[in-house]
């Protein structure tokens, strides 16, 4: 174990008694116990009969880790116990722990992990700190090669990878269409837009943040921790704000790729790259259905992601149409406001309830993140850890099941619990009770969070929920298929996004000239959703099926393909070779697997119906498979499943010159 050092953080602040007791009211017992342990170097801290739970419930959370109230009372008197000594031993803490040590704690908070995940709990924990860097740099594997990468975006997979690439020493341009980085939270600015995934988790395991304001912190928070990031981690010189890449296009002699961009003024500009790296998202092109009659209507209309802040929404009678993920957090955010408010729905959304959904972090707990050293780490590890494989045990499907609207005995029962809340939530409207449970299985979609705002502003007098189909649009509003004309001022599209057209804002063509768009055609595809055959050292950040509806970590995936993609790359340089271009065999076979496996599960079942299956009836979105699989497989570059493409003659020479 290792000696104990120097607190390194945090200013003392009050550490008396008073202090202490009221600030573990908030605390959270099972992420304290584990810190206190590592920190003051007592197993004390970390009894057996204290040992959280890890696996959550079908519904809820697992609040202070599944403890009950004598247990709690428990944990808190050994936390007072474990911070009084750290104060008194004048606040000298064991900091990161050494292997066997963080075994130990590890084996404690998250109880019944098997042994393989250990190497992925560590690095979520971030110990040792930023296992996830390259660890060599150009110079040191390739020295005198020049190597250029463009990074397309500076939404979190695109800053990630500038960062990881800038550690390498790489010379990097990274393009960005706005103005601002953040991506998704840039562009979102609805009113209530916030995360739905815990914050703590919704963070760089090597740039964690102690002081989010909320569980499930507003977009402006999001945005400014990118922001941050981008500042704190020297990547600003690196972007390009402003400049949309309008084509990328792989010159087949040469083993390049040729970038044309063109800023906010000036001409379109052509530039040669070794790589590129595609972070443009999936969720960036706003989808808005065409409906009959739709330029007609007299008011205003737009998107929640395009939302029009100068148009005032008060005293208006305002329509929105969709019910899915923004929809939940806009329309409790502007029912108070408006004179009337129309939700057209078309399937409703499971809600999962939610109670701290809107809660900011009390100060004492904020307290106990800031001063207490590796808390928020612990913290933040814990609600990675319960989620980490989430529901997914409630969303695979059994072969034979045919009860209609659930998979399997296990979704069945996640059903019966959701329904029972939906029923005790709107057991007083009847009339909306009828509308609101899902005939689809849970887990089909992104279950909604709600702390009961939604049925609030759904209840309320000026509201309706019309599940009419919409028919066609009138001068004055809507009107839907049973002949009733909803009057409205301005209408609102929350109507989410064309996740399956990948890469399709710039042109993309590879090996002589294939063009990508007819490659997939309209089937978007790629090995571990990075590589694509024929598109050599194009790599992809959440790109084709690595999108998660039940469980991990988008923020994970995204660093575990980015620490892939560096490692491909430093595998090419060391041999010497110009680029990495996937097998087709390779590219069935994995792609083959997948399919088999998401259908198995509630999103890609038969029968069921969900934006996450293209217009090929192929789910082109989801990861089926546990998160660890994702891990294991981007350890490694498989070399096998890639054909390499030696450097040509011009560019050894340019080389052997250096
Ligand atoms: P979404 O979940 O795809 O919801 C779109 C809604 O529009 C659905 O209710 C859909 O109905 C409806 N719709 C689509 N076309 C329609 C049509 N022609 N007529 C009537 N209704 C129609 O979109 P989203 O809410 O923008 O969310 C998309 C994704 O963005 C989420 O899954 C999530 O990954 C992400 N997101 C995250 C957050 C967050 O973390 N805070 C917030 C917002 C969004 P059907 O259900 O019948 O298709």
């Amino acid at each position: 174990m290792s000696e104990p050092t120097a607190v390194p953080q945090g200013p003392a602040g009050d550490w008396s008694d008073e202090h202490l007791i009221r600030a573990l009211q908030v605390a959270d017992l099972p992420s304290l116990l584990v810190t206190l342990a590592q920190v003051l170097g007592d197993d004390g801290c970390i009894p057996e009969s204290l040992r959280p739970v890890s696996v959550p419930p079908a519904v809820g959370g697992l609040h202070q880790g599944g403890l009950d109230k004598e247990q709690q009372a428990r944990a808190r008197a050994l936390c007072l116990k474990g911070l009084r000594a750290f104060r008194d031993g004048g606040f000298t803490a064991v900091t990161e722990p050494e292997p066997a040590r963080l075994r130990e704690l590890l084996d404690y908070i998250a109880h019944g992990a098997p042994d393989v995940y250990l190497p992925l709990l560590a690095h979520e924990l971030d110990v040792p700190h930023d296992c996830g860097a390259p660890g060599w740099t150009l110079t040191e594997v390739a020295p005198g090669r020049p190597f250029r990468v463009a990074v397309i975006g500076t939404g979190l997979s695109g800053l990630v990878a500038a960062y990881r690439l800038k550690q390498a020493g790489i010379e990097t341009v990274v393009f960005e269409k706005n103005p601002g980085v953040g991506g998704t939270w840039f562009e979102n600015t609805y009113p209530g837009c916030r995360l739905d995934t815990h914050n703590y988790a919704y963070s760089y395991s090597f740039a964690q943040k102690p002081d989010w304001p909320c569980y499930f912190s507003t977009q402006d928070s999001i945005r400014q921790y990118f922001a941050d990031f981008a500042t704190d981690s020297g990547l600003l010189p690196l972007i390009r704000f402003s400049t949309r890449v309008l084509s990328a296009a792989y010159d087949t002699d040469a083993a390049t790729w040729r970038v044309t961009s063109r800023g906010a003024s000036g001409p379109a500009v052509t530039e040669t790259f070794d790589a590129i790296i595609s972070a443009v998202g999936q969720l960036n092109t706003p989808l808005i259905p065409a409906f009959p009659g739709q330029e007609l209507f007299a008011g205003p209309s737009f998107h929640t992601a395009q939302w029009r802040h100068d148009v005032d929404l008060a005293d208006k009678r305002v329509g929105v149409i969709g019910t899915g993920a923004s929809a939940f957090q806009v329309v409790p955010a502007i029912a108070g406001t408006v004179a009337e408010l129309t939700v057209f729905q078309r399937n409703p959304p499971w809600i999962l309830p939610s109670a701290n959904y809107v809660d900011r972090i009390e100060e004492d707990q904020l307290w106990l993140f800031r001063t207490v050293p590796h808390y928020a780490q612990w913290f933040r590890f814990y609600q990675f850890w319960t989620s980490v494989e989430g529901r997914r045990r409630f969303s695979q499907a059994e072969p034979g099941w045919d009860k209609p609207g659930s998979v399997s005995a296990a979704n069945e029962h996640l059903r019966e619990k959701l329904t029972e809340f939906l029923t005790e939530t709107f057991g007083d409207r009847p009339d909306l009770l009828e509308k609101v449970i899902p005939a689809y299985p849970p887990g089909a979609k992104r279950m909604l969070r709600d702390n009961g705002a939604w049925s609030r502003a759904l209840k309320q007098d000026n509201a309706h929920l019309e599940t009419g189909k919409i028919l066609e649009f009138t001068p004055n509003g809507i009107r839907t298929d049973d002949g009733v004309e909803h009057e409205l001022d301005v209408i609102i599209y929350s109507t989410g996004f064309s996740a399956q057209q990948f890469l399709s804002s710039f042109s993309v063509t590879g090996v002589n000239g294939l063009d990508l768009q007819e490659y997939w055609h309209g089937d978007a595809r790629a090995y571990l959703g990075i590589t694509i055959p024929h598109f050599p050292n194009l790599f992809c950040v959440y790109g084709p099926n690595t999108n998660l509806v039940v469980n991990g970590s988008t923020v994970l995936f995204s660093e575990l393909s980015v620490e892939y993609i560096l490692t491909a790359i430093k595998g090419l340089l060391t041999r010497g070779d110009a680029a990495l271009d996937l097998r087709e065999d390779a590219y069935e076979r994995y792609n083959e697997a997948l399919d088999a496996e998401n259908r198995r599960m509630a999103w890609g079942a038969a029968g069921v119906n969900s934006w996450y299956k293209n217009a090929a009836g192929r789910v082109s979105q989801v990861w089926p498979y546990p998160l660890l699989d994702y891990w294991t497989a981007s350890r490694e570059v498989d070399l096998s499943v890639y054909s390499r493409v030696p450097l040509p003659p011009s560019a050894r020479e340019r080389v052997s010159a250096k």
